[in-house]
């Protein structure tokens, strides 16, 4: 099982290595060289069992199953559901399935546990160390915090912008207790800490002597853990039966990942359409056309504020026949409209549906009053855009990507009630809180990795 970038220009690397570098040093991204065929979900097996077949399918002999297993298992230990990823009926034929049961309460958990233990694992056999840098605009940092919290061979440095987060989303990376875990306040915004951890990793020096990495939405570990719950989806609503998925979409990870379960044989006649806000990039890229540089604006379902859904490079990769050149051309900006691309994305069974903040506010509304079920604003998009699928004869299931309680403001203002409060929040006031709070300056992130690396 080899992996190849999606410019072409980068050497075929193995599982272990992809995982580790994130991009490929073309500028790529790392996909398998060719799908492997994984044999369905069987009549008995746990999300435990499913989820380390998969991953050891995709690492290809670099870790074995029944390592994967044991690790597999130690991540989703603290899930707050035997399932992982229940299924929720919301009404005849519409599904939530609910993967925010992990201790951040958001689906970044399911994938950031398991690249964390797969992580820990190989740098503690090879005895090697490693600092994983995070930007954060709130929900990534709560998620690796509670992820790498106690790793024996790494260090996590989490920079967020001071006073830009909220409070739930602070203390989920602040109060883990763990002395692996740093976190840093940039007297600044999200942008100028995306600006320096760019900046830090382009820094070859720095990166060898600290073993400086970052675990982006861009990591093919995260896109193989997500695999998972789609190859789940099929079994339980019956393995034949062809299922309309909705994904909340932002930087094209889970939507992604679905269509990686489907060419890997786990999903049968894949149908997913993915649902945006009003960051509708994608709207163009489906469409054969270029998205251009677009700037992203804020909306009620922040996690989906991007522009740039990094992952579609993937996608366009087969669409485009696995040409890495036609891959570099179009991320250089070339503007011409491919047609071709466009009927290729429709053949995968891809659609996309854009939806508003009024749109999305309504539908948090409507679901409580048909269902009485409270749903975050980010499920509320996949939900509002299912509502306009044109045909539901298959059973359509939207991907529930967050508990309501991680944004209590929106749900507030819909709905004039609090959302409940989950028992991992209710416990975060009374923990302690650690951060250093400085200024939005290279100098002094870069000193702060120095002296983490010194003393580990
Ligand atoms: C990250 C995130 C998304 C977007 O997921 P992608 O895989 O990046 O498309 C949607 N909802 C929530 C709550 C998220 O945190």
């Amino acid at each position: 099982m080899k992996y190849i970038s999606t410019r072409g220009g980068a050497d075929a690397v193995d599982f272990v290595t992809a995982a580790r570098a994130g991009l490929a040093p073309d500028g790529g991204l790392y996909v398998p060289a060719s799908y492997p065929s994984i044999a369905p979900v069987g009549p008995r097996e746990t999300y435990i069992e499913t989820a380390a077949r998969i991953m050891s399918a995709f690492a290809g002999g670099t870790i074995s199953e029944s390592v994967t297993a044991s690790l597999v298992a130690e991540a989703y230990a603290p899930f707050g559901h035997d399932a992982v990823a229940p299924l929720r009926q919301v009404s005849g034929g519409r599904w939530l399935l609910e993967l925010f049961h992990g201790p951040s309460l958001a689906f970044k958990d399911v994938a950031m546990r398991m690249i964390a233990r797969i992580f820990d694992h190989v740098l503690t056999e090879r005895g090697e160390r490693m600092i994983i840098l995070c930007a954060t605009s709130g929900d990534t940092g709560g998620a690796a915090a509670s992820a790498f919290a106690g790793a024996k061979s790494i260090e996590l440095v989490i920079l967020h912008p001071k006073g830009r987060v909220s409070e739930v989303q602070r203390r989920f990376m602040t109060a883990t207790g763990a002395s692996n875990v740093h976190n840093l306040a940039l007297e600044g915004d999200f942008d100028g800490t995306q600006k320096i951890l760019k900046q830090l990793l382009a820094d070859d020096d720095l990166r060898q002597r600290t073993g400086l990495a970052a675990v982006n939405s861009i990591n093919w570990l995260r896109i193989a853990a997500q695999s998972v719950y789609f190859a789940r989806v099929q079994a339980a609503l019956g393995a034949d039966r062809p299922i309309q998925f909705v994904t909340p979409t932002g930087n094209f990870g889970d939507a992604f990942s679905g269509y990686v379960a489907a060419r890997s044989g786990l999903v049968k006649d894949f149908a997913c359409l993915a649902a945006v806000n009003e960051n509708d990039a994608l709207v163009d890229l489906f469409g054969g056309r270029p998205a251009g540089a677009r700037q992203s604006k804020a909306t009620l379902s922040p996690a989906m504020d991007i522009q740039a859904p990094s992952n579609f490079e993937r996608l366009l990769f087969d669409a485009a026949g696995r040409s890495g050149e036609m891959v570099r051309e179009r991320m250089s900006g070339e503007l011409s409209e491919r047609p071709e691309i466009a009927r290729r994305i429709r053949e995968y069974g891809f659609t996309v549906e854009r939806v508003s903040d009024a749109d999305t506010r309504r539908e948090i509304q409507q679901t409580y009053r048909e269902c009485g079920i409270v749903v975050c604003p980010h499920t509320a998009v996949g939900l509002a855009a299912a509502r306009r699928l044109p045909n539901p004869d298959r059973p359509v299931v939207v991907l529930a990507t967050a508990h309501p309680a991680k944004f209590p403001e929106v749900t507030k203002h819909a709905l004039e009630f609090d959302p409940p409060v989950p028992a991992a929040v209710e416990g975060l006031a009374a923990r302690e809180e650690v951060m250093e709070v400085g200024p939005m300056s290279l100098e002094f992130v870069r000193d702060k990795i120095e002296a983490v690396s010194a003393s580990a």
